[in-house]
């Protein structure tokens, strides 16, 4: 009897223990470091708690910028896109790669100190929206932490790389996946998902920094009504939805901004989209919260706090992932402490960090979905025309789905009080698909992405989509105006750093590496890096000297050389000659399709191809293989065998057979030999 009581007694303590998390590190890399990161140091993906990407380090300057030079690189081992910042501590840069693999190399010298591959399985590219990517490391007391692209959370030892703990943390590993850098507070590790393409429900949970329990999950979206609600803050979403939204999970996924705020014990979180993208196919009427918004939940329970939505109804993928800078401010006269963004809308806000109130917003690029913001709540009043399901006309809609900024991290300098983004201009026909049906496999937006084959299109031309072009901005974000911009010609270009040496550095799609006077935005150097730049740049210090570092390579059919590039003042490092530029030639086998055939392979193409491969056939950066270019165009037999077949599921080309019969696979080898002819009669590539 006795025993038996102590029992319960043990295990109520356990449960009792299950809930509170392992006290926070007292060496290493602590709480109290990543509220001020050391001078020299770059400790978590932002630098520090508050995400500014503000190096305090001044040897290398707006005066002597054009005396660096490349100080060491190291190539990686993998060629898709590398979107990671590299954090520094203690003389080690810790960068994690594609296929979520991590490397600490010696900061100094470059030597490769240990590698870790989880050996992400290659088919999972499938449920990843957009390419093998990762976005960066935590470190936290000995230990670095890394999100898989197939959903497990890995605590690895930072001296030796060896894995201390591996969790698979995702629901299902058929619609989450992860690419994001988790942040770590308190004992504990931030991280949440993508999958808003596919069946996702969006959530963000914590898990105890030893031993990977899960302490607290908070859902974005309400689950179905009839499962009943996990809080209150379910319930109240729940009023915001209509239909069966819950069928295809609804979205809001936590893909990339995670932001613990010490002042105020909050973590904030930015939520992709509502799924599927056009409302009408889920009967989806309202707000939807919390998608498209900024979220705040207590950093010990994951309680919420409160939430702003920046864009209702979201029905264009306007995520609100983009990361979320802290700052003090003087508005007005008075200190505030704000919470900065810069959403895939196209308008930047500034609110207050504690409350979520709206403080300010403005247009960063040009935009037509919203008719205007409410100058007291920071409603956006939509655009009626911009609702395409209900005319079920294309309705040309600026910004897009790519974001007019996304997750290419943004920088604020406190010296100059300016936000720097790396903007995107561009508009999409946006067409609801019709007769749609949620599939097993591919994207389930329920958007008609053949939607720039349809003759309309084709008549109207060119004019009609613009390339999409790019801009660094430099933004005030109390006066909500532009102070600089820098036109770029191509869009999906590099996070920023700012320095208190008075400059921003951005790599560049084109594969230049820039630096920019942080005040006025004169362009005082460059360096071709040979290889497209998504990724931020980061700053560091050993022995007195100030190092810039940045990862190159962009996923798509640009030339893709995946590097680790270390710049510093005086450096004469040098890379080797890029390999020659291997002239791309059309040359289709002649289209023999019928016009049945061809429209039947344009809309499936728009299905389940676009998403990886790109609009109308033509790869852009970030896609895979351009399949215009494609030896297998040339054998039906041969096609049948990567799309029905799964033969190249190693490179993460999976088997369509699920979703696709033999004579679909072919009415999509004859959309795609069309579209390779029609655009080598243009004279295109
Ligand atoms: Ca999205």
């Amino acid at each position: 009897m006795k025993i038996k009581a102590l029992g319960v007694a043990a295990l109520i303590l356990l449960a009792a223990c299950g809930k509170h998390p392992s006290p926070p590190p007292s060496q290493g890399v602590t709480d109290a470091m990543l509220q001020a990161a050391p001078e020299g140091e770059w400790l978590s993906y932002g630098r520090d708690y508050n995400e500014q990407r503000f190096s305090p380090l001044t040897q290398i300057t707006d005066k002597n910028v054009t005396q660096v030079g490349l100080a060491w690189s190291a190539d990686l081992d993998t060629a898709r896109g590398q979107e990671a910042t590299p954090l520094m501590h203690d003389g080690v840069l810790y960068i994690s790669t594609a296929w979520s693999m991590v490397k600490a190399y010696d900061a100094k010298t470059g030597g490769l100190k240990w590698a870790y591959d989880p050996k992400v399985p290659r088919e999972t590219l499938i449920r990843a929206c957009c390419d093998a990517v990762n976005r960066g490391v935590a470190l936290y007391g000995d230990k670095v932490y890394v999100g898989t692209l197939d959903g497990r959370l890995v605590a690895l030892d930072q001296k030796s790389g060896n894995v201390v703990w591996s969790k698979t943390v995702v629901p299902n590993q058929q619609d989450y996946s992860i690419t994001g850098a988790p942040r770590v507070a308190k004992g504990k590790v931030f991280i949440g998902s993508g999958g808003a393409e596919y069946k996702a429900r969006g959530y963000i949970a914590a898990y105890d920094a030893q031993s990977g329990d899960e302490l607290w999950k908070f859902h974005t979206v309400p689950g179905n009504p009839a499962d009943g609600f996990e809080n209150s803050a379910m319930e109240k979403a729940a009023k915001s939805w209509t239909g069966d939204w819950w069928k295809l999970g609804g979205g809001g996924t936590v893909w990339d901004s995670i932001t613990y705020d010490p002042a105020t014990n909050l973590v904030l979180f930015g939520t992709g989209n509502a799924e599927p993208w056009n409302p009408a196919a889920a009967g989806r009427e309202g707000d939807s919260l919390y998608t498209s918004s900024i979220v705040a939940v207590d950093a010990d329970t994951g309680a919420y706090a409160w939430h702003f939505q920046e864009t209702p109804e979201d029905r264009w993928d306007f995520d609100s992932a983009a990361q979320i800078t802290i700052a003090d401010l003087n508005i007005g006269g008075q200190q505030r402490h704000v919470a900065l963004h810069a959403p895939k809308n196209g308008f930047f806000y500034t609110l207050d960090a504690k409350t979520g109130a709206f403080i300010s917003a403005g247009p960063f690029v040009p935009q037509n979905w919203a008719k205007g913001i409410d100058a007291k709540t920071g409603r956006a009043e939509i655009n009626p025309a911009a609702r395409y399901e209900k005319s079920g006309a294309i309705a040309p809609v600026a910004p897009t789905f790519f974001g007019a900024h996304s997750w290419q991290p943004m920088s604020h300098s406190p010296a100059t009080g300016l936000i720097y983004i790396p903007a995107n201009i561009a508009v999409f026909p946006y067409l609801a698909a019709k007769n749609w049906k949620a599939d097993a496999i591919g994207w389930q937006s329920a958007l008609d992405f053949s939607v720039l084959d349809k003759p309309a299109m084709q008549q109207a031309g060119a004019a009609a989509t613009p390339a999409p072009s790019g801009a660094l901005i430099a933004w005030d974000p109390v006066a909500q105006k532009q102070v600089w911009q820098v036109a770029l010609p191509a869009p999906l270009n590099g996070g920023t750093l700012a320095t208190a040496g008075n400059l921003v550095f951005q790599g560049t799609t084109l594969g230049d590496f820039v630096a920019y006077s942080a005040d006025k935005g004169a362009k005082l150097w460059s360096f071709p890096v040979q290889s497209g730049v998504g990724a931020a740049p980061m700053s560091y210090a050993i022995d007195g000297i100030q190092y810039v570092a940045v990862l190159t390579g962009q996923g798509g059919a640009s030339q893709n050389i995946s590097r680790l590039l270390v710049f510093r003042l005086g450096g004469t490092g040098k890379l080797p000659p890029p390999p020659p530029m291997i002239a791309r030639v059309l040359d289709p086998p002649p289209y023999t399709g019928t016009p049945a055939q061809l429209e039947h392979g344009s809309e499936l193409y728009g299905r389940y191809c676009f998403a990886c491969h790109g609009l109308s056939a033509v790869s852009q950066v970030g896609n895979n293989p351009d399949l215009r270019h494609s030896a297998a165009l040339d054998d039906a037999k041969a096609f049948g065998i990567v799309v029905i077949d799964g033969a190249l599921k190693h490179n993460g080309m999976v088997s369509f057979a699920s979703a696709l019969k033999p004579e679909d696979a072919e009415a999509i080898r004859q959309y795609v030999i069309k579209r390779a002819n029609d655009d080598k009669a243009r004279g295109g590539t």
